[in-house]
């Protein structure tokens, strides 16, 4: 999709610290890193959020999930983890290339409320 930061990131045109790859998904760095670690899980195809995938599109990120956060959260030493997802303008949606963040948590202050 031209003009999605994600597509460009996925296509190697901007630079990020991949985290995680497959033929389907992409994780990556979130450039504000809220937490040490703080990682976008995004699918390879672009869609403007989750509300425009389907069910079986929405699963096959999903099923991505445990794997990548408990590697993360291995290798960081972190205690837990926040997994949001913002969809629409409303919600706090600033990127329209859907995306999960996976926010390890370290400690009550650790930068993310
Ligand atoms: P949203 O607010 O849409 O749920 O999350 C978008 C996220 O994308 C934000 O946390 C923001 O920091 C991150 N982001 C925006 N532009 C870039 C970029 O160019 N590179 C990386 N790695 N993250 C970005
Ligand atoms: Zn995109």
């Amino acid at each position: 999709m031209d003009n999605c930061i994600f597509c460009k990131i996925i296509a190697g045109e901007i630079p990020s610290t991949k985290v995680y790859e497959d033929d389907e998904v992409l994780a990556f760095l979130d450039i504000t890193q809220t937490t040490k670690g703080h990682t976008l899980l995004v699918p390879k195809k672009h869609y403007r959020n989750l509300l425009a995938m389907t069910g079986e599109e929405s699963a096959q990120l999903f099923t991505k999930v445990p794997n990548i956060a408990n590697k993360l959260m291995k290798n960081l030493g972190a205690k837990g983890m926040n997994i949001l997802q913002n969809n629409e303008e409303i919600a706090g949606q600033t990127v329209f290339h859907t995306h999960i963040h996976l926010i390890p948590r370290y400690a009550e202050n650790d930068g993310f409320i």
